[in-house]
């Protein structure tokens, strides 16, 4: 029986868990859920899995929690904020905890879980892109086993040989397959007068808010390019992006002779999450066949950086490296918000990113503090520049 700690319990990721935990109650036990704001949408799961601890954002909405789950006879302990959920992700009772937390939020708690020596499935990939090289090392030193659940990462991850993706195992190339989301094949004009609603109605992929812009302004890309980079030691210049807007192959691994290895399956990430759950062995995710006779022809076409600029961004952040990479995240993270509420225009993110990124310099990562404390300026500053 594993143990588990599921931050950002509440989302997307979170809710797609709990469903492949569902299947297997003899496997997985839940330790600690997390959520936000949305306490009430930890009431239930709470009810339902019974985990040892639930963490939520403020000390009044724990109030709340406790209140209901003592009507019901839960005996859920509620903790609240940012420590709490450090603590949960780190606590010795757990062996599996799924990063799911949105933004540079998860960072902490990952790279608790990182240094208490976890297995890590990573969906919350702002924590790698910002924290790089000193992620790595957390994992490494706290002797962590990390696993990515972006499925393109999952795609890729299946598709390596066990030793890993150097050149002396033949790997040449990874190539990142892009649905190219909602705006493939638009102008820039037309970009202009785009809503959040337009924006998050993904073709093949049902995501938060926040990863649903970025797949629209192919800044997700970027960002698992960067992750891609971490993850499996991969020079950029051998990280490819490629579009293949049906999403049937996650992504793909070439091969010093020639062969390309790809995964491929229905758009569904509890198929990352069940690889990863189990991972080495396989396990009933819940996923339906592909059916391959239904199936409509996989197309493939080079991305449109000219038209979707955050891609270029990112690319050129990872080369520039330090804390380029941090800053891209955090003056993204900031320009979706702006753009969710109303504040800025859909091109105006990629403007916001470009201008953050060239007044501030690019340096050496020192610290996680010095991190935090470059994401904190980067954020300031395109917070200024969009008002
Ligand atoms: P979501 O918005 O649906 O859920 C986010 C979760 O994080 C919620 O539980 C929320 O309560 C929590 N959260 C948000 N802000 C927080 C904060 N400041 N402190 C603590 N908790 C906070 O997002 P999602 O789509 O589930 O994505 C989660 C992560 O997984 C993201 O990093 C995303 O890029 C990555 N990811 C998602 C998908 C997908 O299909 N949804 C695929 C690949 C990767
Ligand atoms: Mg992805």
């Amino acid at each position: 029986m594993q143990s588990l700690t599921i931050l950002g319990a509440t989302g997307s990721i979170g809710g797609s868990t709990l469903e492949v935990i569902r299947r297997h109650p003899e496997r997985f036990r839940v330790y600690a859920v997390t959520a936000f704001q949305r306490w009430q949408a930890l009431l239930p799961i709470c009810l339902e899995f019974k985990p040892d601890y639930a963490v939520v954002g403020t000390e009044e909405d724990a109030t709340q929690l406790r209140l209901k789950l003592k009507e019901q006879h839960c005996l859920t302990q509620v903790l609240s904020g940012p420590d709490s959920l450090v603590a949960v992700a780190s606590a010795a009772e757990v062996d599996i905890v799924m990063a799911a937390i949105v933004g540079a939020a998860g960072l902490p708690p990952t790279l608790a879980a990182a240094r208490a020596g976890k297995r890590i499935l990573l969906a919350n990939k702002e924590a790698l892109v910002m924290a790089g090289p000193l992620f790595m090392t957390a994992v490494r030193e706290g002797k962590a086993c990390l696993l990515p659940i972006d499925s393109e990462h999952n795609a890729i991850f299946q598709c390596l040989p066990s030793e890993g993706a150097t050149a002396a195992n033949g790997v040449r190339r990874l190539l990142l397959t892009a649905s190219g989301g909602p705006f493939r094949g638009w102008d820039t004009a037309a970009l202009r007068t785009v809503t959040p609603e337009q924006a998050c109605a993904h073709p093949n992929w049902v995501m938060g808010r926040k990863i649903s812009v970025d797949s629209a302004t192919l800044m997700n890309k970027g960002l698992e390019v960067i992750e891609a980079h971490w993850l499996f030691g991969m020079e950029p210049a051998r990280i490819e992006v490629v579009v293949h807007p049906q999403s049937v192959i996650h992504s793909m691994v070439e091969y010093a002779d020639g062969s390309v290895l790809a995964q491929l399956g229905q758009p569904d990430m509890r198929t990352p999450i069940a690889n990863g759950l189990a991972w080495p062995q396989r396990i009933d995710s819940g996923v339906t066949s592909l059916d391959f006779t239904r199936l409509a022809a996989l197309t493939f076409e080079p991305a449109d950086q000219v038209t979707f600029p955050c891609l270029r961004l990112a690319y050129a952040a990872l080369a520039a490296g330090g804390s380029a990479p941090a800053i891209l995240n955090a003056a993204n993270e900031v320009a979706v918000a702006a753009f969710l509420s109303g504040h800025s225009t859909f091109t105006g993110i990629a403007k916001t990113v470009a201008a953050v990124l060239n007044r501030l310099p690019t340096v050496a990562l020192e610290s996680v503090a010095h991190l935090l404390e470059i994401d904190r300026e980067s954020r300031e500053l395109a917070t200024q520049l969009l008002s």
